[in-house]
């Protein structure tokens, strides 16, 4: 289980404002394990809520899904260089959005990686690091800027022949800002929790006294925890699934690429950024694995209302200059 090892939710179902009604489901969403919490005036708003969430993510997931051949995203794959797909406006924002955070991390963050999505397996072994030449001519159509957008038109085109987009770094995120909004939309909602495998977003009233909390454990030492953070409205996100690496020759390679050289990223081994926008925490996770340390903690600094905490291969916490942790 990715992220959870990290982080531990600890969303107790209490007695508290008992007026509340709450329900809560757990299902297998996008290919990851969804919870999604509904806090409202009715037991039977609780659940419809939950039950519009649901719906929402499905939807989502027919739209982005690069396995199923129908969806528009995998229209959009097979004309690449060959002409314009028209799309949803939805898919069409969700893209333009993506290309702004390429632009914003200088190309760490690229949709476009999905060209060369096949040539590394991360089974948790150990391997022999393919040759450079090979990677560098897989990696070659990966360019965020040739993913051309025209508003007018609505259309998606990839310029090359070969090029390929896929939402794994930021379609869970994605996803759970969709059911959050549709959830909060419900008259008598009064707050909820939506949880993609430990990507996530809570507002409102909580099923817990102290309001939705979430608890950092410690990496070192997984029996301790290092501290939690206050989730009002906000979201959290973590980037390192913590079953998808493959080692070699003492490092540990995670499933994100560096776009700029086609090699997976080494030196960390998990992310989390907190900030209202689940999906721009999602893409901004992937974004600080390919960055480093260093340039990633430098770029969250920048960033308003942007929080950063990061877990180095040998354990160590780095974290944002305003990362609000409440140390045990
Ligand atoms: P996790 O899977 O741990 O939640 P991410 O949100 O970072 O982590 O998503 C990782 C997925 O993002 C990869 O499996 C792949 O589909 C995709 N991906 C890999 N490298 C990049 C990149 N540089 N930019 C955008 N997407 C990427
Ligand atoms: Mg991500």
């Amino acid at each position: 289980m990715r992220a959870l090892l990290l982080l531990l939710c600890c969303f107790s179902l209490s007695s508290y404002a008992q007026s509340m009604q709450s329900a809560k489901k757990v299902l297998k969403l996008m290919g990851c394990r969804f919870e999604l919490t509904a806090v409202a005036t009715t037991d039977t708003v609780a659940w419809n809520a939950v039950n519009a969430g649901i719906a929402e993510i499905d939807r989502i997931e027919k739209l982005i899904s690069s396995w199923d051949p129908n969806s528009q995203t995998s229209q959009i794959n097979q004309a690449a260089g060959i002409a314009p797909v028209k799309v949803d406006q939805e898919l069409f924002d969700l893209i333009f959005r993506a290309k702004k955070v390429s632009e914003l991390t200088d190309g760490a963050f690229d949709i476009s990686f999905a060209s060369m999505d096949r040539i590394w397996t991360f089974d948790q072994t150990e391997q022999t690091l393919l040759d450079a030449q090979k990677v560098k001519h897989a990696a070659a159509k990966i360019n965020w800027q040739n993913i051309v957008l025209d508003r007018t038109a609505q259309s998606v085109f990839l310029k090359e022949t070969g090029m390929k987009i896929g939402f794994g770094a930021i379609g869970k995120g994605y996803a759970a800002n969709k059911a959050k909004q549709l959830m909060q939309e419900i008259t008598g909602v009064k707050g909820g929790l939506v949880n993609a495998s430990g990507d996530l977003i809570a507002w409102g009233a909580s099923t817990n006294p102290e309001g939705w909390q979430i608890q950092i454990t410690d990496p070192s030492n997984k029996t301790k925890t290092l501290g939690n953070i206050a989730l009002n409205d906000m979201a959290i996100v973590t980037s390192g699934d913590y079953e998808k690496y493959f080692r070699s020759q003492g490092k540990r390679y995670a499933h994100i690429i560096n776009p700029k050289t086609g090699y997976p990223t080494t030196g960390i081994k998990s992310v989390s950024i907190i900030c209202p926008d689940a999906e721009l925490a999602d893409a901004l996770a992937t974004s600080v694995f390919v960055l480093g340390i260093e340039e990633g903690l430098n770029l969250i600094n920048q960033l308003n209302r942007i929080e950063c905490l990061i877990i180095s291969d040998e354990d160590k916490i780095h974290q944002s200059k305003n990362l609000d942790l409440n140390y045990f």
